[in-house]
């Protein structure tokens, strides 16, 4: 099924229904729902379609960039793809890799792997295959719950829920922050958010064109 409209008051979809005569045909149906998660998944930056045409490299369904156990472009080892761009597999066992998530983690080894790659190439060194290193599953759950799934060096995987289980997720959020202006303004924003119940939310508009923009000249003469 394929979403072509959402609204207030529901959803619009299609599906393709094989007739009779072995043909397929798209039928329209309506969803009523107030309550809508959207949940299919995000799409690659449009420079894997500007990579694609200009170095011939292949694209996943999702327009992420298919990348060589390297991180590198197949015919282009100059070129390293990493993070969400990178439809990348991880090699722990090189007999059957594993896709990597699309997850921050995996987007900072990814970068890590590429830059002692590039080191690798500079040496004359052969470059090494990127191993995605999993270290558990945070999520939160309203205000004050989380769940936690952490690969513990001694303990191995720690599986535990709760508001104990929302501090540590505060505290991995903030503690992976890079420097300490950013650590400040997120937790600013999060007590923020947290104690007034609303999002500070950064508006983007579109840069006014001279069109659009009030004729100074005008409006002074105006008032
Ligand atoms: C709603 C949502 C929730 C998420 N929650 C989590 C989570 O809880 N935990 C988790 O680990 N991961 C989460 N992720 C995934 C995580 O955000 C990504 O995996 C991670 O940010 C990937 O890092 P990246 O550097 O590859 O891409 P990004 O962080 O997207 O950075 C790419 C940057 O490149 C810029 N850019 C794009 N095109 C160009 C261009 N042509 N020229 C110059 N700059 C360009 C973009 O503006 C952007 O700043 C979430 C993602 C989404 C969408």
């Amino acid at each position: 099924a394929q979403v072509t409209d959402i609204g207030p008051t529901g959803l619009s979809y299609q599906t393709r229904v094989k007739t009779a005569d072995g043909s397929e045909r798209l039928e329209s149906h309506r969803l009523p729902t107030r309550t809508i998660v959207w949940a299919a998944g995000v799409a690659g930056s449009p420079l894997g379609r500007e990579l694609a045409r200009s170095t011939g490299c292949n694209l996943d369904r999702a327009g992420r960039v298919l990348v060589q156990p390297d991180l590198s472009l197949a015919g282009h080892p100059e070129i390293q793809v990493v993070g969400d761009l990178a439809s990348a597999k991880s090699y722990l066992d090189p007999q059957s890799p594993t896709p990597v998530p699309g997850v921050s983690p995996a987007a900072k080894q990814m970068g890590r792997r590429a830059a002692k790659n590039l080191l690798h190439r500079m040496k004359g060194r052969e470059t090494k295959p990127f191993v995605y290193a999993d270290y558990g599953s945070l999520a939160t759950i309203g205000r004050k719950a989380a769940i936690a799934m952490v690969d513990m060096p001694v303990f191995g995987r720690v599986k535990f829920s709760g508001f104990s289980a929302w501090l540590f997720w505060l505290f991995v959020h903030i503690y992976f922050l890079i420097g300490f202006r950013n650590r400040l303004f997120v937790m600013w924003d999060w007590a923020w958010a947290y104690f007034t119940a609303q999002r500070n939310a950064r508006v983007v508009p579109d840069a006014p064109t001279p069109s659009t923009l009030p004729e100074h000249g005008a409006s002074r003469q105006a008032a």
